[in-house]
């Protein structure tokens, strides 16, 4: 070999050194990146734990809310609104009646039978409210809302008859009857400036008169309100009632005598349902992360809404979005395509419980959802696994709070076990409890289901838990108000609660 041949090879040799201390290098620094992203997860994973004693404060401060509530307006952030429904259907009702289920995503037109002990809806139309109405005037959305109803009932025989029209309106209301109230303020992003404090029913009804329509409003309730009314229905154990979808809510069955703000309510049955519209709930031993922050600013209705922004379907995607970018901006996990997990929204719930779905052994269904939803091509498994972890914290928070909720209500209910032996108990046996439930994130995602469920025996024990139903309302919101309607239209019958 001559100098030059090896002059070449030593060249070459320094080279080959130079690029493998550049490729164990740039090892270093992945692998740098990656415990970064590792550590970011367990650092979101600690911030989301519910271990079961922080669920029973949680537990516990639900009912000390309830009772605030309950005690003056405005003394707790939960509004334990009353609902003048003190009458829930007693099973001879009958007739045919019309509802409308407005307060999500998408608004929904009924009809229903009732009668024969057996309430059926007979047909439904399920609209997309479109983006722009839900931010314009409130005239402009119930005029969509009437002529929706005005096609529904067009195509019907017997359309000139006069109808009574159970009206869901699904955010907070302060009622002055069953069929009338005032707004108090939007939620779920919805944003109509010109309603809040107006009656709500009596502008559906101007728009239905505006339409020409024979229908009137005989109930205005919230859709927990319908689900506590079909679930009591079919079944008289039932005495609360849970919404897990867009947004979330409960209500429940109470003495009029606890409801000390409102001194001298009197009802026949003694009770009343009241909405409490838990999804404002909030404790100092709810965890909330630094993600939870960024959701909250992102929203219009800022500091409102706590609880229901751990819980519901319209945030728990926007959640676990929130945390992968940071890890897209804290590493190269995602390479460059880190931007496109930059727009707020883009991953939806539904989504999420895809990936968390996903049981395949390469994750499959995550590659395809990060390429076609979130355009993150070529993504290597341990990466999938990591957005899978985040999907499944976010549920699993979210369904274990619901859980401690729940368990709140039987508290104040006296139905949890706990107390006196006496006081969940009749003749030495525990009572048996159900608690009416609906809406679509619980409805489509059997592992929220099943990490409530889990949370449910963890706080209550498996004897107690084994007492508490919680029961699927089909329809329950829509076709529960249509069933009030029918309670409280002119042939009404005395329900009892
Ligand atoms: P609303 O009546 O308030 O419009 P729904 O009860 O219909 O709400 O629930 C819709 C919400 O449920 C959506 O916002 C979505 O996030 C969530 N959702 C629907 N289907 C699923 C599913 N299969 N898995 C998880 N979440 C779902
Ligand atoms: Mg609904």
């Amino acid at each position: 070999m001559g100098r030059v041949g090896l002059g070449v090879a030593a060249s070459c040799a320094a080279a080959t050194c130079a690029i493998a201390a550049a490729l164990v290098a740039r090892r270093a620094s992945a692998r740098a990146r990656w415990r970064r992203v590792v550590a970011l997860l367990r650092e979101f994973e600690d911030g989301c734990a519910t271990p079961t004693p922080r669920l029973r404060q949680v537990v516990d401060a639900m009912v000390v809310e309830m009772h605030a509530g309950l005690a003056s307006d405005g003394g707790s952030k939960l509004k334990m609104l009353l609902t003048f429904v003190d009458a829930l259907p007693a099973g001879n009702e009958q007739g045919t009646y019309y509802s409308i289920d407005l307060g999500g995503t998408n608004f929904r037109v009924l009809r229903v039978e009732v009668g024969a002990g057996s309430v059926v809806t007979s047909r439904k139309v399920e609209v997309t409210i479109p983006e722009e109405l839900t931010k314009g005037t409130i005239e402009e959305l119930f005029n969509f809302v009437a002529m929706t109803l005005k096609e529904f009932v067009e195509t019907e025989d017997g359309k000139d008859e006069q109808r009574a029209l159970g009206f869901t309106f699904s955010f907070p209301v302060r009622q002055t009857s069953v069929s009338s109230g005032s707004l108090i303020r939007w939620t779920k992003g919805f944003f109509i400036e010109d309603a809040v404090g107006k009656d709500v029913a009596q502008c559906l009804n101007e728009a239905l008169a505006r339409s020409g329509l024979n229908v009137r409003v005989t109930a205005l309730v919230n859709d927990t309100v319908g689900t506590l009314a079909l679930g009591h229905y079919y079944d008289e154990d039932t005495v609360a009632a849970v919404i897990i979808g867009a947004g979330t809510n409960a209500c429940y069955i109470e003495r009029t005598d606890a409801i000390i703000k409102c001194q001298g309510l009197l009802t026949n049955s003694g009770g009343m349902v009241v909405n409490m519209e838990w999804g404002n709930f909030w404790s100092s031993h709810l965890p909330r992360t630094p993600y939870d922050i960024s959701l909250d600013d992102e929203t219009q209705n800022r500091n409102e809404q706590g609880f229901e922004k751990m819980i519901s379907g319209i945030y728990l995607g926007e959640i676990a979005r929130l945390v992968l970018h940071r890890m897209a901006l804290e590493s190269d996990v995602f390479g460059d395509a880190a931007y496109n997990l930059s727009t707020p929204f883009t991953l939806s719930t539904p989504l999420l419980a895809a990936i968390r779905k996903d049981d395949s052994p390469d994750l499959s269904e995550v590659r395809r959802i990060l390429q076609e939803h979130l355009k993150i091509p070529d993504t290597p498994l341990k990466t999938r696994r990591l957005v899978a972890k985040v999907c499944d914290i976010v549920t699993q928070r979210a369904a274990r709070l619901a859980a401690a909720g729940i368990v709140g209500i039987l508290k104040k209910l006296g139905r949890d076990g706990s107390g006196v032996a006496s006081s969940g108990r009749t003749r030495g046996q525990l009572r048996r409890t159900v608690v009416a439930i609906e809406g679509g994130l619980y409805e489509g995602y059997p592992v929220f289901r099943e990490y409530l469920d889990e949370a449910l025996v963890e706080i209550l024990g498996e004897e107690v838990a084994q007492t508490v139903a919680l029961r699927v309302t089909e329809d329950g919101s829509g076709a529960g108000a249509a069933l009030l309607a029918a309670v409280h239209s002119s042939n009404r019958q005395q329900g009892s609660i």
